[in-house]
């Protein structure tokens, strides 16, 4: 048998230039989740089937289609996450995290996921994402929040021209109302729906203002705004959300056609966009807020809302917009380079001091010449390379080559952290 040698369609080895994307977006993140007050929730990569189908509704493409779904050895049919809400919301009910005096409580998660997609360029069958949930509140300084968080992560990575779009579609009461005018505009407009919008005109026709086939949602756009269908408390909770975001001074536009394709959003619906990208696929980040779903995983009624941003597409975008992934200040990487052989325990001694210290480094393995390991700390983008000779022997010292500017220093073996440091602190 010939060995399969290939990952699985729709499937990544992520390395080199992409791990230093991934850290500098997580850093970013998991520095403001921190500012916001949010801690860190890891939730299996399976869970059992019903977690997703019952939550993310069973007429969604995601649960009829995109789903892994497999039996396991006992016959328990369990499935491949696609999507981090549903797991956070059964986690938090399971582990009876909702206190009578900690409500809302903040989580945030990093992970895979998984849908049977067909892959893309910045669409993957796993592919990443990082996310927010705040369960147990429905004020709508909480939804300002979590959109101004949004907003933030994005200015942090460096995208430029960013637009907040804003939406209200309502709860489950106002929003039956304005589906049934909806589906009455769209039925004699069938002709112009495609094949898989004529069944969600049945089932989940707020979907088809997501569809990216024909003029679908052109003609949804053009029908009845679920704006002029909300009830008055659904009405005040949208005012409440803009005047906050307005407090906060974060530019935002209401967005009439914005719905989002998950069938447990209620009121709030969020998107981040960037006018440098092209409309077709600008979209960033998004997400909403969903009432209903914690009560329907058995857990007390409680509001909730969260939002997700995909990873690697947001790595993909980056370097579309000729975005770096930033200088990391703190973490100086130092190349540590012997020139001979009777060096080497005087290499270690440096090489364990370094590493002490916190400073990220590395060694050269063989023996080559000074200018050949220049040109190889340059190709691995180390900020210093230490040389290592007989002199630096013979005086118990090291000396230092700053690669940014090329300036040369030799310094004790007693200095040359506090030196490394200074030099760290000019990049
Ligand atoms: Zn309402
Ligand atoms: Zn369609």
């Amino acid at each position: 048998m010939k060995l399969v040698i290939n990952s699985p369609r729709g499937t990544a080895d992520i390395y080199g230039e992409d791990i230093k994307y991934r850290d500098f977006i997580n850093n970013a993140a998991r520095t403001i989740f921190k500012i916001f007050n949010f801690n860190e929730l890891i939730t299996p990569a399976f869970e059992y089937t019903e977690v997703f189908s019952r939550s993310i509704g069973e007429e969604t493409d995601i649960v009829q289609k995109e789903m892994y779904t497999f039996n396991d050895k006992k016959g328990r049919s369990l499935t491949l996450r696609p999507e981090g809400t549903a797991a956070v919301v059964r986690a938090a009910v399971e582990k009876k995290m909702f206190g009578s005096g900690n409500l809302p409580i903040k989580l945030f998660y990093i992970g895979n996921m998984f849908r049977y997609e067909r892959p893309q360029k910045g669409r993957m069958r796993e592919f990443w994402q990082l996310g927010v949930e705040a369960l147990g509140s429905d004020n709508p300084v909480l939804d300002a929040e979590i959109i101004w968080m949004l907003n933030l992560i994005f200015k942090r990575l460096g995208f430029k021209n960013l637009v907040l779009l804003v939406n209200s579609i309502g709860c489950l009461k106002c929003r039956k109302s304005f589906i049934q005018e909806f589906k009455k505009y769209l039925e004699p407009k069938k002709a112009g729906l495609c094949g898989d919008c004529i069944k969600r005109l049945k089932n989940n026709p707020l979907r088809i203002f997501d569809c990216k086939v024909g003029g679908c949602a052109e003609i949804a756009q053009k029908g009845p705004k679920i704006s002029g269908y909300l009830c008055s408390s659904c009405k005040t909770h949208f005012k409440d959300l803009t005047d906050a975001l307005s407090s906060l001074s974060v530019d935002y536009k209401i967005s009439d056609s914005l719905v989002r394709g998950f069938e447990y959003y209620t009121k709030t619906v969020f998107e981040i966009i960037s006018n440098d990208l092209e409309s077709a696929q600008n979209a960033l980040g998004g997400g909403g807020r969903y009432d209903n779903l914690i009560g329907q995983f058995g857990g007390p009624e409680l509001p909730a809302i969260g939002f997700a941003v995909g990873i690697d597409r947001t790595i993909m975008l980056m370097k579309d917009l000729g975005i770096g992934y930033g200088p990391d200040t703190k973490n100086i990487r130092a190349y540590l380079v012997s020139l001979n052989d009777e060096c080497k325990g005087y290499m270690l001694e440096i090489l364990r001091l370094l590493r002490d210290s916190g400073i990220s480094c590395d060694i050269n393995y063989t023996s080559r010449s000074m200018k050949a390991e220049i040109k190889k700390a340059e190709k691995l983008e180390f900020d210093i390379i230490a040389f290592l000779g007989e002199d630096e022997l013979k005086n118990d010292s090291v000396t230092i080559k700053d690669l940014k500017d090329f300036k040369q220093y030799t310094v004790s073996k007693k200095e040359i952290v506090g030196k490394i440091f200074e030099i760290a602190g000019r990049i």
